[in-house]
């Protein structure tokens, strides 16, 4: 800004000096008194200092009347040069600090230099100007960072509110159990991620009721067969002259219940094996036919059919080779094969049909049994679900089985799909991704 500043001020000396010089060029001798009047007709500031030479840098005219040079001769750079004929402009400081911007222009008379007109003007306003602007510029930044400084603090006590929220949720979840939810942000990233937080939480409520839940029935489950087997132990205690008969009778029930009991276990070990990502990554896969896998299954259920009067019919496409788990796929199929015919009354009839679709081996189930009622269709996969219970005590039914087949089935990537109508008959659809990797 001082540079731009300092140009301008040497631009303008040297106009003013140019036209004095045209001046007296033009009317070759002049006065002081006129060159004193031209001065002012040229609003040239009395600060201005203006020295005329003639061409043997002898000093004629001197504006400054106290401590004139007039009669002296001025051996400056700057009026030799411009005695050589060239136009110049220069600034300087002078021994007391002050700046000072000094133009020197040739007077020209015919083509001969007759001498210089040197015109010397402070430029000290220009320092002042300069550092009263640097004073402003400061006081501006210093106001506008403050006023960013504060800006600064209130948003971000407004944007790391929710953050700060968020964190003492976290904290007070890890600490204390607690499952408290966080108030939704209007948009914006930490909006979503506060809604994420919530959703994080629906779910870990929902793992816990599920959990509670199915501790609650594991342990209903395992009960009633143990109050069977003390209430038989009991009775053989309390009648100790009990004929022989009957204490075998006694004895029979209590291996019922003791079966029954390690069935539960058997199948609960089944289904937290499967829960159990450890144990899942473990597992054995293998590239197998579904169809060999199918066939043993209707192999070992073939005599329960028979013993009910059922008629099971097989029908299977060969080659369907995939990647699975061979024992957890083979009671996946087997436990929906065993419903079917235990649900279905003697006289009845059973299907099973393995078939390549695309790249899914379908395996359809389907009975002409007692059927399932539309409402219960969707809670028969739960665990311990029995849609009668007496029922499936009576088969020795746990209520197992379907979760354990739809997790097995799930762990290849595949579904179960099932329709029913009451009185008429079911029908599940098992649909498995081939997988050969
Ligand atoms: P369960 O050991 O009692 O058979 P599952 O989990 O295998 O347990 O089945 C859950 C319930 O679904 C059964 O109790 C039964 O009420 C119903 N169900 C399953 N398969 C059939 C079927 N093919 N026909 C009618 N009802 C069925």
């Amino acid at each position: 800004m001082t540079n731009y500043l300092l140009d301008q001020k040497k631009s303008d000396v040297l106009t003013q000096a140019n036209v004095l010089s045209g001046y007296v060029s033009q009317y070759q001798s002049l006065s002081a008194d006129t060159i004193s009047y031209l001065l002012t007709q040229q609003h040239i500031s009395t600060s201005s200092r203006v020295i005329m030479v003639d061409a043997d840098a002898v000093i004629t005219y001197d504006s400054i009347k106290e401590g004139s040079l007039v009669g002296k001769t001025m051996f400056k750079q700057i009026v030799l040069t411009a005695l050589s004929g060239s136009d110049i402009t220069v600034s300087e400081e002078t021994i007391d600090g002050e700046m000072v911007v000094s133009a020197a222009v040739p007077i020209t008379v015919d083509k001969t230099i007759t001498g210089v007109i040197l015109m010397q003007s402070s430029a000290e306003s220009i320092g002042e100007y300069t550092s009263q602007m640097t004073r402003s510029i400061l006081t501006l930044a210093i106001i506008v960072a403050l006023v960013v400084a504060l800006l600064a603090f209130l948003f971000s006590g407004i944007i790391t509110k929710p953050i700060r929220n968020l964190t003492r949720s976290v904290v007070s979840m890890s600490e204390q159990d607690s499952e408290e939810k966080l108030d939704i942000v209007n948009g914006g990233e930490i909006g979503e991620l506060v809604d994420s937080f919530n959703k994080l939480i629906d779910k870990i409520e929902m793992q816990e009721q599920k959990r509670q839940e199915f501790v609650s029935n594991a342990s209903h489950e395992l009960k009633t067969p143990l109050s069977s087997i003390k209430l038989i132990a009991d009775s053989l205690i309390q009648t100790p002259d009990a004929p022989r008969e009957m204490e075998v009778e006694f004895l029979n029930d209590m291996n019922v219940q003791v079966d029954r009991l390690a069935r539960i276990i058997d199948k609960l070990l089944a289904l937290t094996k499967m829960d159990d990502s450890g144990a899942v990554s473990r597992m054995e896969f293998s590239v197998m036919d579904i169809s060999d896998l199918t066939a043993r299954v209707v192999k070992a259920l073939k005599p329960l059919a028979e013993s009910k009067n059922i008629e099971l019919e097989y029908k299977s496409d060969i080659g369907i080779f995939s990647r699975i788990e061979k024992d957890r796929l083979w009671e996946a199929f087997y436990n929906i094969l065993d419903n079917s015919i235990k649900y279905t009354k003697p006289g009845g009839k059973v299907q099973m049909i393995v078939e390549r679709e695309d790249n899914c081996a379908v395996v359809t189930i389907s009975d002409t049994g007692i059927g399932i009622a539309e409402d219960e269709i969707y809670k028969i996969f739960d665990r311990f679900y029995r849609v009668d219970k007496a029922r499936s005590r009576e088969t020795g039914g746990t209520g197992l089985g379907l979760s354990i087949a739809l997790t097995a089935v799930e762990l290849h990537g595949g579904n179960i799909h099932v329709e029913s109508v009451e009185g008429i008959g079911s029908r599940f659809k098992i649909t498995i991704p081939i997988t050969l990797k």
